[in-house]
């Protein structure tokens, strides 16, 4: 009959160990808990203003080590299409006629990047990376010339531009046109694009996870255009491609470096609409771009 103390003894027992191994595996003990398998670790998210930092997922350590970015080469593409390339308007006068796909893309089948880039539209249009898509009425690819010298890059599409699937058509698009007029460069010779391609909902911010899925499509997107100039419109898309944290007012004005690529920062074009002052300080920005595309007119000294 002294069977059950027996075996209440050991149930005593069992329990007393489990408290004890679940204490130090709570406090990480790794004297017990090493393993020859490391923790898996995952790299840390950047933090950027106003953008919400996802939390780890559970049992995964941060790392130190910064978020790898994907590779930017120098493809092939690049070396097999060397700068200058020809721009729509055509000496004389006149611009011939190009053709304008859906995408919003200038001249698809006119150049092997026009045709990169019509491929790549293709395959991310139907884009489910993140749950923006669940959102959008369209995917905003981006417009203008598939042999750009120059690529405007913004934050994300709006209400407009979800309905038409075409970047910067609202009043902030309105005022791009004209800064854009304003130096003497037409729409249609340079392309424009977001960071962000379908439009989060309620215009606000876009997150952390969605910028690192969307983010890639920009790259591909550069990388195939490979521009000589890059014009990062407003905080969003100059502290994205710059991956800094340093206000737009300090990285403005002057030319920075992104890759292969020169990179101006301005204020987005929306901030003038809704102030004088902000658009006066774009209007600056767009002459030091003006001024640099006149140099490059005029040839070396
Ligand atoms: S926002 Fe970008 S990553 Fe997200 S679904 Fe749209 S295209 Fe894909």
């Amino acid at each position: 009959m002294a069977e059950p103390s027996r075996n209440r003894d050991l149930d005593d027992a069992i329990a007393s160990l489990r408290r004890f191994l679940r204490s130090r595996w709570e406090e990480r003990d790794d004297v017990l808990f090493r393993t020859t398998a490391p923790l898996p670790v995952v790299p840390p998210a950047v933090a950027r203003p106003g953008l919400r930092t996802p939390a780890p997922p559970q049992g995964v350590l941060r790392a130190a080590a910064p978020i790898p970015r994907p590779a930017y080469p120098a493809p092939a593409l690049r070396t097999a299409m060397p700068l200058p390339r020809p721009m729509t308007a055509r000496p004389g006068g006149g611009r011939p006629a190009v053709e304008r796909h859906e995408s919003g893309i200038l001249n698809p089948n006119g150049s092997d990047r026009g045709k990169a880039l019509l491929e790549l539209y293709g395959r991310i249009k139907g884009c489910e990376s993140c749950g923006l898509c669940k959102g959008r009425q369209h995917f905003v690819f981006g417009t203008g010339h598939s042999d750009a010298r120059i690529v405007f890059v913004g934050e994300a599409p709006g209400e407009q531009e979800d309905k038409q699937g075409l970047p910067f058509v609202g009043a902030a698009g309105r005022l791009l046109n004209e800064l854009l007029a304003g130096i003497g460069v037409s729409r249609d010779d340079v392309f424009i694009c977001n960071v962000i391609k379908c439009r989060p909902p309620g215009n606000r911010k876009p997150e952390l996870p969605e910028i690192e899925a969307c983010e890639l499509h920009l790259y591909e997107q550069l990388r195939i255009i490979a521009p000589r100039i890059l014009v990062a419109l407003g905080t969003f898309a100059a502290q994205s491609l710059l991956q800094t944290a340093q206000p737009i007012g300090r990285l403005r004005g002057r030319w920075l470096r992104w890759k292969d690529s020169d990179l101006l920062a301005t204020y987005h074009p929306s901030a003038g609409l809704r102030a004088g002052s902000f658009k006066k300080v774009i209007e600056e920005d767009f002459q030091l771009l003006e001024k640099r595309l006149a140099k490059e007119k005029a040839g070396p000294a």
